[in-house]
Order: C-alpha cells, then sequence, then structure tokens
C-alpha cells in the first residue's frame, strides 16, 4: 500500500544550449526530479539524482567530461539523502530503490543508501558491465554503483497490458501498486515506473521523454530531437516508446506522466 508520494528535486544541471531541451536561454536548466514513496514496506527511492560523492569527488567520479560541461549545481541539500532527512526520514528507512536507467544522472544516490535493494532491468546492468562504445562510457559511471550489494534484476519481457503498455509480470512485491514498465530505448533497459495513487495512475518515464511539450505529437522539438537520438542506444524503440506514451496522454487522463528533467512538471507538484 503506498499512502504518501513526495516529489524531490535531485540536483541541478545547466549544460549550455537551453532551446535544445525546448527551453529560452543560452543555459538549459536539467533538474533530476524524482519521487520518495511511503509504503507498508518502507521508503522507496523511484531514481536517486546525483549523491553525496558526485558533490565532494564529482571528477573522480564522473571524469572531467562532465565536471567541466555539465554545470552541475553542487549542493548537498539537494541529494536525496539530505531531503529524505529535512522530511523528518530517516535514510535507513529507504528499503527499495527502482532506477529507470543507470545513466550517472539517476543512479548517483544509490551509493547513499546503501542497505537498500535496487530493482533494475536485467539488460540496463548488464549493459554498465559491457562499456563497448563511447555512449556507454560517458553515460554510465560505474564507480557510483559498483559496491553495491543488493540488487533485484528483471528481465525485460513485459507480457502483461497496462492500458497501451506491458509491464513486468509477477512483480508483486508491492500488490501491483508499483510496476515497472519497460520504455526501451533511450538506454538498453530503460523502464518507467507505474505508481498507484488511489484512483489514478502516476508514470514516472525517466528519460523516455525531456519536455512535457513532447506528449503532444504536434510540437515538434527538432532539436531536442536529434539530441535525444544522439543519446539512445536504440534510436527506434525511443520513437516508438515516445508515441506510446503520447497516446497514452492523451487517451487517459487519469494517468499523469513525469518525466526525469523537466523542471515546469516538477513545478506542478512542489
Ligand atoms: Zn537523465
Amino acid at each position: 500500500m503506498i499512502h504518501n508520494i513526495h516529489h524531490l528535486h535531485c540536483g541541478t544541471m545547466c549544460p549550455v544550449c537551453g532551446p535544445l531541451f525546448g527551453q529560452k536561454g543560452l543555459h538549459a536548466q536539467v533538474i533530476c526530479h524524482c519521487l520518495l514513496l511511503e509504503t507498508e514496506r518502507g521508503l522507496v527511492l523511484i531514481d536517486t539524482g546525483l549523491g553525496i560523492q558526485d558533490h565532494l569527488q564529482t571528477k573522480a567520479r564522473l571524469g572531467s567530461m562532465i565536471a567541466r560541461f555539465g554545470k552541475i549545481e553542487n549542493n548537498l541539500e539537494l541529494t536525496a539523502i539530505a531531503q529524505i532527512q529535512k522530511l523528518g526520514f530517516s535514510p535507513k528507512d529507504v528499503q527499495h530503490i527502482f532506477v529507470s536507467h543507470l545513466d550517472f544522472d539517476h543512479a548517483g544516490g544509490i551509493s547513499d543508501f546503501p542497505q537498500a535493494t535496487v530493482h533494475v532491468l536485467s539488460s540496463e546492468y548488464n549493459a554498465t558491465q559491457n562499456l563497448n562504445n563511447y555512449k556507454r562510457k560517458a553515460r554510465y559511471k560505474v564507480k557510483q554503483f559498483q559496491q553495491h550489494r543488493y540488487w533485484n534484476f528483471s528481465e525485460p519481457i513485459a507480457d502483461e497490458n497496462w492500458f497501451n503498455l506491458k509491464h513486468i509480470q509477477n512483480f508483486d512485491l508491492f500488490e501491483n501498486e508499483l510496476l515497472m514498465v519497460p520504455l526501451l530505448g533511450h538506454t538498453a533497459g530503460h523502464s518507467g515506473i507505474a505508481i498507484r495513487n488511489q484512483e489514478n495512475w502516476l508514470l514516472f518515464c525517466g528519460d523516455a521523454y525531456y519536455s512535457h511539450l513532447q506528449l503532444d505529437g504536434q510540437h515538434q522539438l527538432r532539436a531536442l530531437n536529434q539530441l535525444e537520438q544522439f543519446f539512445a542506444e536504440d534510436n527506434q524503440a525511443r520513437i516508438e516508446n515516445l508515441k506510446r506514451l503520447q497516446t497514452l496522454s492523451q487517451t487517459h487522463p487519469e494517468v499523469q506522466l513525469i518525466c526525469a528533467h523537466d523542471p515546469i512538471e516538477l513545478a506542478r507538484y512542489t
């Protein structure tokens, strides 16, 4: 049973080229939107943003490229662990972490919760163990999570219908109130996480899209599309999943969609 959903702002990056992200101005404001769920099985964190060590040792953890060009706002108060404490919880209460994928801006906080079980698609974890191309080398920073002990890998085989998408079967730890909905494309094992909120659903889409404007298929954000294509492990799959998300958002108002990096979406909840 999920009692409460907190929307957390876990880090800001301001890379150059705001227009690429559908924003005005030279620098884009790219935030890390994470969720904290209060459940009967303890606290559940959805994505982790940047962690303490990413702020303290940016170059050693993330490499000189990201340290130099990512324009990460160094502020420890933006870590998930600091915000969880501010809400009055103990970090030890975080029992489970679901990550949409393991890019550095989603996996950085894992090391701040060594006791938690991390749920991720096996194809995503496997990709981090096989850095055989420049994209994987640039995006995955295995130092962030290589010491972590507790993992639950799900096969990316989804057979059960969930609206116009499919979710992983037999993932009943949370009695079908928390589902992994693979949205492959951005990375090899990218997944959405669906959270039941009484009669409604919240679908956390990670990096399956970057701007709420993209949920309207009429909106053409050409520069952003090229950027996503550049980062995508499988661009065709990414486009197909984006179309499914557009259809879902237009046909099912009871499902709210959020992505990981859009400050306007985060502002709706905070
Ligand atoms: Zn991201």
